[in-house]
């Protein structure tokens, strides 16, 4: 595919302007920042960090990438908005980690390396791609043959559109409105099939969950709402 096809300049629009407040804990990246410790956690519970070669997809401002990075992972990411990666450059100065940081898009970057990961993650970015799939089958081409891959999105239904747009963007306003469209949410299913295409298969499937009266997210076996995948080569 033309690598510069699978981006949408709008949406990289909306994240370059976030990205001054990327790393503040308590502005519009809080869910990210809040549910980071959790999706580390899931991360580390299949795959070994310590030592291994690992490449973040679209990184944002680098908080999943740091802390991928202070597990003693050696880190490369990349993200398509100039500013998140200038963000995140940056912000190792205050950090001290070492994390690779690159401006492009992955299928640009799968076709000037290589280079194969021991683990790939791509996390709350495939539902803001025009092509997931696209993005699927480029980290199955970087991903050694005994490598993991991490995904995390947004399930479409009617509760994840009560929930993850009205709920989270409208009434208790923990992310801009205009964040997400309900439209490039994605199905299990979807996800499935997609792996499947790229010679990935899906080894495990969990849910985050968000308690509003105590404001805390937990992984849970609800995969209604936002989920996170772990996919290995077949
Ligand atoms: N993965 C990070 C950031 C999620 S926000 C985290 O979970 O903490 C989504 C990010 O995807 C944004 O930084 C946006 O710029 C990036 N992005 C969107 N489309 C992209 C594309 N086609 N290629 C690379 N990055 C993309």
């Amino acid at each position: 595919m033309n690598t510069t096809v699978n981006i949408d300049p709008a949406e990289i629009d909306k994240f370059s302007a976030l990205a001054p407040r990327w790393w503040d804990p308590a502005g519009e990246c809080k869910p990210l920042h809040d549910i980071n410790p959790l999706r580390l956690r899931f991360i580390a519970r299949y795959a070994p960090l310590k030592g291994k070669n690992v490449l973040d997809v679209g990184c944002g401002g680098g908080i999943l990438s740091e802390s991928l990075a202070a597990a003693g992972a050696q880190v490369t990411a990349i993200d398509a908005s100039n500013a998140a990666i200038s963000v995140a450059k940056l912000h190792l100065q205050e950090s001290g980690q070492d994390v690779s940081y690159h401006c492009t898009a992955i299928e640009e970057f799968t076709s000037r390396t290589t280079e194969k990961y021991d683990v790939i993650t791509c996390m709350e970015m495939l539902e803001h791609v025009p092509d997931p799939s696209s993005i699927i089958a480029s980290c199955s081409d970087l991903l050694k043959p005994n490598g993991h891959l991490f995904l995390s999105t947004l399930n479409r239904n009617m509760k994840s559109f009560l929930l993850a747009i009205v709920g989270a963007e409208y009434i208790m306003k923990m992310i801009p409105k205009g964040t997400h469209d309900y439209s490039q949410f994605i199905q299990p299913a979807e996800i499935e099939s997609w792996l499947r295409q790229a010679d990935l298969s899906l080894n495990k499937i969990k849910g985050i969950s968000y308690n509003p009266l105590f404001k805390k997210y937990s992984l849970s076996n609800n995969i209604q709402i936002n989920y996170l995948v772990h996919a290995t080569p077949t």
